[in-house]
């Protein structure tokens, strides 16, 4: 198969999903989370490989049990760290701020803030925590605009 074959093939895969699931612009903002592919299924079903030859009430016993070591362990890690915020956050927020230094935010009133580089611009309002890039009303993490705003703020 050659990569014309591939590419039609997925090309004709993604027509007939819906995009809901698929586009971040159709992702509700209540659930703070960006990823589309988070890779749950995958974990889980290497999770079940070495038990599927057990009787389906072992199984579900098995993964009653990995689930409940799993949540301990995540709690564990949780109360053992020095600051409020997850490493992977504060990567996410050193990056941010980093993209941030290329971006000049003008303030418009009430919170709100042109964030511009070049002819390319964002709104951020700093008091709703919203941004038009939609990033960090999605994941909870203020996006490189918005964290341009706090630079300039303080
Ligand atoms: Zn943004």
């Amino acid at each position: 198969m050659h990569r014309g074959y591939w590419k039609i093939k997925i090309l004709s895969i993604l027509e007939n999903k819906d995009p809901k699931h698929s586009c971040r612009v159709f992702f509700k903002e209540y659930a703070k989370c960006d990823s589309f592919d988070n890779n749950m299924a995958e974990i889980f079903n290497a999770s079940i490989v070495e038990h599927i030859f057990k009787s389906i009430t072992i199984i579900l016993e098995d993964i009653f049990h990995s689930v409940m070591i799993g949540v301990a362990l995540n709690k564990n890690v949780a109360y053992r760290l020095d600051q409020p915020t997850f490493p992977m956050i504060l990567r996410k927020l050193e990056k941010g701020k980093n993209q941030s230094r290329w971006w000049q935010a003008c303030p418009g009133g009430n919170g709100k803030y042109d964030v511009k580089h070049g002819s390319v611009g964002f709104v951020v309002d700093i008091l709703d925590k919203t941004c038009t890039c939609g990033a960090w009303l999605l994941s909870g993490i203020p996006c490189c605009y918005a964290l341009a705003v706090m630079r300039e703020e303080n």
